[in-house]
């Protein structure tokens, strides 16, 4: 933790600042810094639990926690138990619609991205959207359909949880609980799915920054997540190039946990989603949650950029 100093703090303030800090902390040692002082020593959630104290004190102009201090977890590139996809033999695709519509459009598409080299599902029953008019899923009657395709695909199903009270009922069948963007700082829901003993897959919410990313995805490993996978899903809903992959490289180096992109939403039609999967290939992705079906022109929702079989193949290489 760096502690910048007021301008002009004489030496007696410094020495008063020092006392207090050995206060709040007792186990802290101190370094000096530009401008201040290096603090460290006490646990990390120690550290950030203080912060707000030590920024209030006389002689404190700010107080900086690294990366690592603020996302001890995130940051520790531990080995995670099992993961539900090998993220050691190339990029993972996560493939599906949009949304579940019914059981013969969602099981025939299931089977196609299969043959075309999907490594697991997208298996979405509830939608948030941005309209309260637009289609929401088709909810717990999606259950039956998605655990079907499971059955008959033998791949993992990545499936969205918008509320804290469907994550029990929906980590019985899944395997990968995603949160979506809108829900990044949903702490409630976060400690939640860190609970249901499955994995969790975490967008980047719209704007937000890296350490607010990791900052959720330390959530879920404080809660008792045992395996996060980060999802970049660019800033803007409509502009192709929306994906920040320098973001994205940065959350893979600094974390260690996989991170994949999701070239679909911040696409503006198919021929772009397909641009930026390539993109987020090259950029070194450990691999994408793309919307492809096997009709993409008679989809409910985001059929506009949902890309079709063969283009999802063209992706995979299969
Ligand atoms: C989704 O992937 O289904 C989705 C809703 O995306 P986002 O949360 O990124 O908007
Ligand atoms: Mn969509």
């Amino acid at each position: 933790m760096t502690i910048l100093f007021t301008k002009g703090l004489s030496v007696a303030g410094r020495r008063a600042l020092k006392t207090a800090l050995a206060g709040l902390l007792p186990r802290a040692r101190f370094s000096p810094a530009p401008g201040g002082l290096e603090l460290s020593g006490p646990d990390p959630r120690r550290l950030a639990d203080a912060a707000p104290a030590i920024e209030n004190l006389p002689g404190v102009a700010a107080v900086k926690l690294g990366m690592a201090e603020a996302c001890p977890l995130a940051c520790s590139r531990r080995a995670p138990s099992r993961r539900p996809m090998d993220f050691s033999r190339g990029p993972v695709f996560i493939a599906g619609p949009c949304a579940v519509e019914d059981e013969a459009s969602y099981l025939a598409s299931a089977a196609a991205l299969k043959a075309a080299g999907a490594h697991a599902l997208r298996a979405a029953i509830f939608k948030p959207r941005s309209s309260p008019y637009a289609f929401q899923g088709i909810g717990w009657a999606g259950l039956r359909i998605i655990s079907k395709a499971k059955k008959l695909t033998g791949l993992p199903l990545v499936t969205e949880a918008t509320d804290t009270r469907q994550v029990e009922r929906l980590a019985a069948v899944c395997d990968v609980l995603q949160i979506g963007a809108r829900n990044m700082r949903n702490y409630e829901l976060l400690k939640e799915i860190a609970l249901s003993g499955r994995a969790a897959l975490l967008k980047r919410a719209a704007g937000s920054s890296l350490r607010d990313w990791l900052l959720s995805a330390e959530y879920l490993l404080a809660g008792g997540c045992r395996s996060v996978l980060l999802c970049e899903r660019g800033d803007l809903p409509l502009h192709d190039g929306g994906l920040d992959l320098e973001l994205m490289t940065e959350a893979r180096r600094i974390s260690g946990i996989p991170v994949l992109a999701d070239p679909s939403h911040p696409a503006h039609d198919r021929a772009g989603a397909l641009r930026l999967a390539a993109k987020a290939l090259r950029a070194g992705a450990d691999g994408l949650l793309v919307e492809a079906s096997a009709d993409p022109l008679s989809a409910r929702v985001d059929g506009r950029h949902t890309i079709d079989i063969e283009a999802f193949r063209g992706l995979t290489g299969k």
